[in-house]
């Protein structure tokens, strides 16, 4: 079976690295949907969103978890840069709030999360490192989210360390970078030195899934006919392709 990949198709999908280099490049095609009832404004892309709730309830903290700011658009992205500049200055709205155009807000796959409390910072809500906040770090990534800052990748991401900011990239990305301890920049360049023919392989008990990189040359892929896979594009020079072998178990 053949694949055809389309160059604009770079720019979408679940593992696009969208940071300071590489811009989110809006066709406004997300499919939103918000992640509770309670929080009705609060969106994200559908199968992120999906997820998200689906933590929620496995950890009953609809009630004491708090979606605080999801989707944005590059509009409303304009408006917290300019108000954060004005109220917390140049240094601090470096550190936490990304140029417009370059938020991970505005691809519909980050959250903002806040233990719900009567003061909830809209740039920087508590979100601690015990309690229910930490239980949903814990199994964060078995749904395909990633704490997306950690202090100790300020230098690659150029974000400040952010508890509360997580990210939708599918599992088992998540899982995989949650393990190696990668941040997204250093997983997409991870996955270049596998190819069609030299996948990586991650297995659990269900199942057998390959991940390979296809370079932006590339514009057909051979698959097997009965495959079942995912592309997404990395926004930066090429797609990754997730192949699930179901049977494996
Ligand atoms: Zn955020």
């Amino acid at each position: 079976m053949q694949v055809n990949l389309s160059a604009y198709d770079i720019h979408k999908g679940p593992l696009i690295l969208v940071n300071g280099a590489h811009p989110f490049i809006d066709d406004h095609s997300q499919s939103l949907d918000h992640i509770t009832q309670h929080y009705p404004d609060v969106l994200m892309e559908r199968q992120a969103a999906s997820l998200l709730q689906l933590i929620l309830i496995r950890l009953n903290a609809v009630n004491s978890i708090v979606p605080v700011s999801g989707y944005r658009s590059f509009y409303e992205q304009s408006v917290i840069y300019s108000d954060s500049l004005k109220e917390n200055g140049l240094d601090f709205t470096l550190k936490f709030v990304a140029l417009p155009g370059c938020s991970e807000h505005q691809t519909g796959l980050a959250i903002d999360l806040a233990l719900n409390s009567d003061h909830i910072d809209f740039i920087c809500p508590d979100f601690p490192y015990n309690g229910i906040c930490q239980a949903f770090r814990k199994i964060a990534p078995d749904y395909g989210f990633i704490q997306r800052y950690l202090t100790s990748k300020q230098s690659i991401t150029k974000i400040a360390h952010e508890p509360w900011h997580f990210r939708y990239v599918g599992y088992p990305h998540s899982v995989i970078i949650n393990k190696n301890d990668f941040s997204l920049e250093e997983y997409i360049d991870y996955l270049k030195q596998y190819s069609i023919d030299h996948p990586l392989t991650f297995t659990d008990s269900h199942n057998k899934i390959e991940i390979f990189y296809v370079a932006q040359s590339e514009q057909v892929i051979e698959m097997m006919d009965d495959a079942l896979y995912q592309v997404s594009g990395n926004n930066v020079d090429g797609y990754i392709i997730t192949q699930w072998n179901d049977d494996y178990a």
